[in-house]
């Protein structure tokens, strides 16, 4: 199931930075499943904000690729599907790839000593988080995505991976009783620590490109469409049961 729905955040006005973060948290935790029409009055409402601000939120949302626009009609929560899926997968694997061989390329001592601490780090939460899923070790996981790609010297290209990630989260909090366990996650990640550290730029870009179709892989395995249909009405309905409230 998705994570409970996040409270109604109307109080003191808010800045455009700080609603397109909540509209963004909202959005990946389906608060707001995938093709609900995102009503301006509504979402006025909801966050507090002038018609202006939720405008221009809206417009950032949609360049990270988690809200649609048709022209004159409105904005839609971003609608998911596995054909999407499979296209996020090719792209993420893709330009995260190119983003780890330019950090061999840039990053020297310092990188190495970077991904080396965030895998640590990464590793205790998986310890300690041992039977609580991945959602434990999530913040020390996407941390260690950062380390990794961080020596790339490309802001574009790390502002890309950081909205195709965004777009991945939201999968995952769709299905994520598909997600691989915290373990097999450790495996994976020490195979691409290792060989940045052994300087192994072949290894570790096929390692990362391996890593993120795996996960969408395992995924399209264990589920079929008739899955799909199902999950997306089961959280329609919880919605529409929450605002009736
Ligand atoms: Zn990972």
């Amino acid at each position: 199931m998705p994570r409970q729905p996040a409270k109604v955040h109307h109080a003191a006005p808010t800045k455009a930075a700080n609603v397109t973060g909540l509209l963004r948290e909202d959005i990946i935790a389906c608060y707001f499943p995938p093709g609900t029409k995102l009503s301006f009055e509504k979402l006025m409402h909801h966050y507090g904000v002038s018609i202006s601000t939720l405008r221009e939120s809206l417009a950032s949302l949609a360049v990270e690729g988690l809200v649609s626009t048709h022209l004159r009609r409105g904005f839609w929560a971003s609608e998911v599907s596995r054909d999407d899926l499979f296209d996020l997968t090719l792209v993420r694997a893709t330009i995260e790839s190119k983003a780890l061989r330019l950090c061999f390329e840039r990053g020297g001592d310092e990188w190495e000593g970077k991904v080396l601490h965030a895998h640590h780090v990464f590793r205790k939460a998986v310890d300690r988080a041992e039977g609580g899923g991945m959602f434990g070790s999530q913040k020390q996981h996407l941390e260690l995505h950062e380390a990794i790609l961080s020596a790339c010297g490309s802001d574009r290209l790390l502002e890309l991976t950081q909205h195709l990630l965004f777009q991945t989260n939201r999968y995952r909090h769709i299905f994520h009783e598909y997600m691989a366990s915290p373990q097999e996650h450790w495996a994976t990640h020490l195979s691409i620590v290792e060989a940045i550290v052994a300087r192994d730029v072949e290894t570790a870009c096929q390692q990362l490109a391996r890593h993120i179709e795996e996960s969408a892989e395992y995924l399209l395995d264990k589920t079929d469409e008739a899955e799909w249909e199902r999950r997306l009405a089961a959280m329609h309905e919880a919605q529409a049961a929450v605002v009736s409230n």
